[in-house]
């Protein structure tokens, strides 16, 4: 493909991690012509990007795979029961080549601008390298969490000591030992990448501004034909995993699906006796919204649950006040949960200091290390692990125009993301979002989500050709009502309580509309949703 010339296909995939490996695979097999873009120099996603020590799944691996080809799930072998960050890159990349996928794909090219042509009803796709692709439809599959935010810190690059962010790890890894190592923040990345750069370092100051919800992962290495057994038990785990609400059974080594079945009693009407019971006897499960009925809907109940939590700490953590700091204080239920591996243990070591930025702040960064309000913390290596503008910065940060010229963002920035079942939005035909906001996708195993809307898309543009038609989009009435609905499934929990800074709510990201973007209906609702309006002739889609 030259720079600048225009080609013709008839779908243009940006984004080659699962979800755009998944829909080039199927539309090639549906006999579609196509183009995927792809800003890494590799496949994989996010499990390209984010390679830093610790990076593992949260979801079993025998569920966080793929079920697309019979192939590439009965000749992959997985070690263990959630595969670390090397092992789901080399699986992805397994998958690329095993189907033939790469050949389809335009590797280090960054999609910049997409115009839609009302005349011609087509969208031109450009690139950072001078590309432009003039397609009929266009796929997303950009990730809900792959746009980085740089945290605003004053000084941030004058430190002169080795910066490294989580999200874009160097590839092979960094050696910590004999550093000082400074690591900002802690959620799932900076839990997960703690007790291992701990390992390693000469000393780690972690820098807490939000204290997390984690318990431990229960991962291991698979029993000796424990695999073998589940690999040819397949069939039966996908059914269950697609059944669920999570699109998994399982969340790190606990049976959410099995637990979802059952109501568990409300924690406020639970004596402290029986409250302490059981936490002796589940554990950190006894600390979860998983346990109690009221936890997720009732704060008085969310704050009981906390105090749960906050006495497992404290029979972890040997120092009172690293153990009292390390108790979160705003509800739980209302972040994603987190699973670790030995992250309470860590602050027992003698290399390791936690820093309560609810003490005092970060003030800077220097060319030494980081200054707070409660003092300076000289560093040689500072990790930041900060996060993402979640669900929509991937989007936001092309030029996407509609029709009459409208900037998707525009709109989005405004009011927050507006879509028809997150797969379309009204002024942008043919254009597509792989678990776009207003789905299921991060309330869930991602890979079920892509699979999902995957095959939903490509049942779509098969109805398309069938019927002779050019255009699908959503009508604004259906994407009103939808946006609506999906709100008001996340209404008056903790999810959307006064004091939740979550990511799902763009709380992580200054001046970012305050809107809860996923749809938390379960993906097994959701996708018999999908599956009937598309048997309605696409009830709520304009066709032409
Ligand atoms: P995150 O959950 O958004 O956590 C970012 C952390 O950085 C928070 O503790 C945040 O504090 C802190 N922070 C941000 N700006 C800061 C600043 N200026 N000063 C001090 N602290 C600052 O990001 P993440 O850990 O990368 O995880 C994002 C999501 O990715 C997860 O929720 C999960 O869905 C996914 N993920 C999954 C896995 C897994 O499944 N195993 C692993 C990693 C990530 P505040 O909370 O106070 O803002």
């Amino acid at each position: 493909m030259q720079a600048g010339a225009q080609t013709d296909v008839d779908v243009v995939v940006i984004g080659a991690g699962f979800g755009g490996l998944t829909m080039l695979y199927r539309l090639r097999e549906a006999g579609f012509s196509m183009q995927g873009v792809e800003a890494g120099d590799g496949v994989g996603g996010t499990w390209f990007w984010n390679r830093y020590p610790g990076a593992r799944v949260d979801v079993q691996s025998v569920e966080y795979s793929l079920s697309i080809s019979r192939e590439v799930q009965d000749e992959w072998t997985w070690t263990e029961l959630m595969a670390p960050q090397e092992e789901l890159e080399r699986y992805v990349n397994f998958v690329a080549d095993r189907l033939d996928l790469r050949r389809h794909i335009k590797f280090e090219t960054r999609v910049t601008a997409m115009t839609w042509d009302e005349a011609s009803a087509t969208w031109l796709v450009q690139t950072d390298k001078g590309d432009a692709w003039r397609c009929r439809f266009v796929v997303t599959a950009v990730g809900c969490l792959s746009a980085p935010i740089e945290p605003a810190i004053e000084g941030l690059h004058s430190f002169k000591g080795e910066t490294l962010y989580t999200n874009r790890f160097p590839k092979g890894g960094y050696d910590f030992s004999g550093k000082r190592v400074g690591l900002v923040g802690t959620g799932s990345s900076g839990v997960q990448a703690t007790p291992v750069i701990a390992r390693q370092a000469r000393h780690l100051t972690v820098f807490q501004r939000s204290a997390a919800y984690t318990m431990p992962a229960g991962n291991r290495p698979w029993a000796p034909g424990e695999f073998e057994a589940l690999r040819e038990n397949y069939d039966e785990i996908r059914a269950v995993q697609f059944a669920s609400p999570l699109g998994a059974a399982r969340f790190g080594a606990v049976a959410v699906g099995e637990l979802m079945r059952t109501v568990p009693p409300n924690i406020l009407e639970t004596p402290m006796e029986e409250r302490l019971a059981r936490l002796d006897r589940d554990g950190w499960l006894a600390a979860t919204p998983f346990a109690w009925a009221d936890v997720t809907v009732d704060i008085e109940a969310n704050h009981a649950a906390r105090e749960l939590y906050a006495e497992l700490i404290r029979r972890q953590v040997n120092d009172p006040e690293t153990a009292a700091a390390l108790v979160p204080h705003y509800p739980m239920g209302c972040k994603r949960p987190i699973i670790d591996i030995g992250y309470f243990e860590t602050f027992n070591r003698d290399n390791v200091t936690l820093v309560d930025l609810r003490k005092g702040a970060i003030t800077r960064v220097t060319p030494e290390g980081i200054e707070t309000e409660q003092g300076a913390f000289p560093l040689d290596v500072i990790v930041y692990a900060t996060g993402f503008d979640a669900m929509t910065g991937a989007l936001n940060r092309i030029d996407i125009r509609g029709q009459n010229g409208a900037l998707m963002r525009d709109a989005w920035i405004a009011e927050g993301p507006r879509s028809y079942l997150g797969l379309m939005v009204a002024g942008f035909p043919n254009l597509f979002t792989i678990t776009g906001p207003g789905s299921p996708s991060v309330l869930t195993n991602m890979i079920s989500s892509i699979e999902q809307h995957s095959s939903w898309i490509v049942q779509c543009l098969g109805h398309l050709r069938t019927q002779g038609l050019k255009t699908i989009e959503a009508e604004p009435d259906a994407q009103e009502d939808w946006v609506t609905h999906v709100a008001s499934l996340a209404q008056g929990g903790v999810r959307v309580h006064e004091s939740c800074t979550s990511w799902y709510l763009g709380a992580n990201v200054p001046g970012k509309v305050r809107v809860y973007m996923p749809y938390a209906g379960g993906l097994n609702v959701y996708r018999d949703r999908c599956d009937e309006i598309a048997s309605a002739g696409y009830a709520g889609f304009a066709l032409a």
